[in-house]
């Protein structure tokens, strides 16, 4: 049979971490086993779902790159098949009407709250002969009283839950719309799902839907509920922890294969290997790796990752994903190298996105001003001559290669007969600004020959100001 899974977010916030690692495990898995994989949207609580969210879910995901094979389906579209079987179900009499007020159930949990006993619907309409046509109702789904429910789960091994631990729960609501654990029963069976990942959040919710899956005729799935995630400070990862929307983690100049990879570790491992390209997580996944142990997110690890990624992934591939932050930093581009020429250039220092596509401004635009504290060290009178020669000759180059331009610079320091360092810092400041940047030679190639040569002349002028002004 094959191997379906799914990925079920109710759209009510952003794609966060957890769900985003629920989505990326299915994914896998599905993809490991040659399998499909599908988005839906469990939009039932309709007060709570928003088109933006969705919206935010769609995006995220297609950043992640977790492309979906099937769908998205969209609860909310799917409600006459619920409907349906609700009323198969009703006419089985394995589920009922239920016309207790809500304050009779709200009375009844606060006694058994009192009592110190777990709050669960007593059954009183359980037994109700009459139909007492157009009253307002709930329908609740008959759980057995007797027996248990087990199940194997993936992650956590052999579970068990009585039945005297669940109660009949609401299947439709007052106002006719199906609920959760409806739904995601019918929608499993329906889509023909094999394989249920979710958040350990769900496992009381299990029991419940085995029991409807029995009622139904439904084949149950298996299923793998993934522990918790904390915050670097071990409490459980929540907004307090900063970025957990993953489309925060864009804006922060993290690629999507360093997320990505990230997530992967977060709860599930291959020995020790910490780096794995998308095929290596693909052929290697497997749900009897993931870890029982909640995982720590850990904010240095991710930044160690994304790192490697920006150093070692096609430059330009990881142009495409700077040119947002290009934009986003206002940095004007119509002047100036390929984005990809700058990604090699700056790769081996930036940690993220948002500095990379910083540092790199000067390679398009004039810089504004000098960096006070280089100008002052390496902008001084003694330079004037230096950068004078340095740019007489440089105006001279007409192949403007990185072995020329470095050539130029070795013979301007011999003919002077100082050290490479007293032209290479002034040199370094006169066409970028400041004291860092990549090797000179392929600053200037970058930057270009009309442009050195007339910062240069910006910074001969600096000096001469300086002289004048002392
Ligand atoms: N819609 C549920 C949620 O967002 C997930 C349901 C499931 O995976 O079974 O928590």
């Amino acid at each position: 049979m094959m191997v379906k899974t799914r990925f079920a977010p109710s759209p009510t916030g952003f794609l966060h971490i957890g769900g985003a690692r629920t989505a990326l495990y299915s994914w896998l898995h599905a993809k490991n086993k040659g399998g499909e994989f599908i988005l839906r949207i469990e939009d039932t609580d309709v007060e709570r779902s928003t088109q933006v969210a969705v919206n935010a879910i769609l995006e995220g995901m297609t950043w992640l790159g977790l492309i979906w094979d099937e769908g998205p389906y969209y609860q909310t579209k799917r409600f006459d098949r619920y409907k349906e079987l609700v009323t198969q179900l009703l006419t089985e009499s394995k589920a009922y009407k239920c016309y207790c007020t809500k304050a009779r159930v709200n009375d009844l949990r606060a006694a058994q709250e009192a009592a110190g006993e777990a709050p669960r619907y007593d059954g009183k309409c359980r037994t109700l002969v009459s139909d007492k046509v157009n009253k307002p109702h709930v329908v609740r789904f008959k759980n057995p009283y007797e027996g248990v429910v087990k199940f194997k789960d993936h992650v956590r091994g052999d579970i068990e839950f009585s039945n005297a631990q669940l109660d009949d729960l609401i299947i439709q609501r007052s106002d006719g719309t199906p609920t959760y654990n409806f739904c995601v029963v019918v929608d499993d069976w329906d889509m023909k799902v094999t394989d249920v990942i979710r958040g350990e959040d769900h496992i009381n919710n299990t029991p419940r839907q085995i029991n409807i899956y029995h009622a139904l005729g439904a084949t149950v799935p298996s299923f793998a509920h993934c522990a918790m995630i904390l915050g670097d400070d071990l409490a459980k990862l929540s907004k307090r922890h900063g970025a957990i929307s993953v489309m925060q983690f864009r804006d922060e100049g993290y690629l999507p294969d360093a997320l990505k990879n990230y997530i992967v570790r977060l709860g599930w491992s291959h020995g020790d290997q910490e780096i794995f390209s998308e095929q290596e997580m693909i052929d290697l996944f497997s749900l009897d790796d993931i870890n029982k142990a909640p995982s720590a997110f850990n904010t240095e690890k991710l930044l160690w990752l994304n790192q490697h990624y920006i150093k070692t992934l096609d430059p330009d591939y990881v142009a495409e994903h700077l040119m947002w932050h290009m934009k986003t930093q206002k940095i004007d581009m119509s002047l100036g190298p390929q984005l990809s020429e700058v990604v090699c250039a700056l790769s081996e220092r930036a940690k993220t996105l948002v500095d990379l596509a910083a540092s790199s401004r000067y390679f398009f635009e004039e810089y504004k001003e000098f960096d006070p504290v280089a100008a002052k060290k390496h902008l001084r009178p003694v330079a004037k001559s230096n950068l004078a020669l340095v740019q007489q000759k440089l105006s001279a180059v007409t192949h403007w290669t990185d072995n020329v331009l470095q050539q130029v610079i070795k013979d301007t320091a011999d003919e002077l007969n100082v050290g490479m360092g007293k032209i290479g810092m002034p040199l370094r400041v006169a066409i970028t600004g400041a004291a860092q940047s990549p090797s000179l030679e392929i600053t200037l190639r970058l930057i270009g020959k009309e442009r050195s040569i007339k910062r240069i002349s910006r910074a001969l002028e600096f000096i001469t100001a300086r002289v004048t002004a002392q």
